[in-house]
């Protein structure tokens, strides 16, 4: 009797884990205890409220070298503006892509520059990621980036306390809008219908050109682009639609 009972207290014990499991992956917005306060304050944006049908395209992990370029040309040949959240690293190695991005009138965020989870880290190691990655873009584009978005989704009060007093806004995404694009095997016309069914004004849609799978995620776009304007949706970068948001 007493193991029966041992044994099913277990199963439940390993039920509850499996439901936190899954509520953190529905729910990734809630990953740190304080998001909701950050939130209204404004620290995070994950969305913006609009009645105009507006949205944000913002590409994360990048730049990575074919993705990117393949990514680049569908944007222009639709004229459609985007946000780029860039890894250090990764821009050192491919100068000329981040020029082009900048030239090209997209949006240019930081992303840290070796994509560690912050929720690990100390304040000096965060704002080292930080500063070496704004000086690489500065440096190549001669813009600071204004948006910080943190590796993984991953927040901690250092780096909050980081951000507020240094002027830096940081770019959650609007959870309905994660595709899990960068998921290998992945195809475009899923990642397309995903972002589609779940439209609405005022989103900030996560997407991932500088993962494996970032080719589909770019051929996704020109299938989305033109389906989203043909229901009067029209994409801005971040700064523009955090600007445009109501007050
Ligand atoms: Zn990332």
């Amino acid at each position: 009797m007493f193991f029966i009972i041992k044994k099913r207290s277990i199963s439940i014990f390993f039920t509850g884990i499996l439901f936190i499991g899954l509520s953190a992956g529905a729910y990734n917005l809630a990953l740190h205890p304080a998001m909701k306060d950050w939130v209204e304050e404004k620290v995070v944006i994950n969305k913006i409220d609009t009645d105009r049908k507006i949205v944000a395209l913002t590409f994360d992990d990048g730049p990575e070298l074919k993705n990117t370029a393949v990514l680049l040309d569908i944007l222009k040949k639709h004229n459609a503006k985007a946000t780029f959240f860039l890894m250090g690293a990764k821009a050192e190695k491919y100068p000329m892509l981040v020029k082009r991005i900048a030239a090209e009138g997209h949006e240019i965020g930081n992303h840290s520059y070796s994509h560690p989870d912050f929720n690990k880290k100390n304040k000096e190691a965060i704002i080292n990621e930080i500063t070496k990655t704004d000086e690489i873009i500065y440096k190549l584009t001669g813009q600071k980036p204004y948006l910080f978005r943190p590796p993984g989704g991953y927040l901690s009060y250092a780096l909050v306390d980081y951000t507020k007093q240094n002027n830096l806004t940081i770019a959650y995404w609007t959870y309905q809008q994660d595709s899990k694009d960068w998921r290998t095997g992945v195809k475009a016309s899923r990642i397309a219908s995903h972002i589609v069914k779940h439209i609405q004004p005022g989103q900030i849609i996560i997407l991932h050109d500088g993962c494996p799978n970032g080719l589909e995620t770019a051929k996704a776009m020109d299938i989305l682009i033109p389906k989203l304007r043909s229901e009067g949706y029209e994409f801005v970068t971040m700064s523009e639609l955090i600007k445009s948001g109501n007050k």
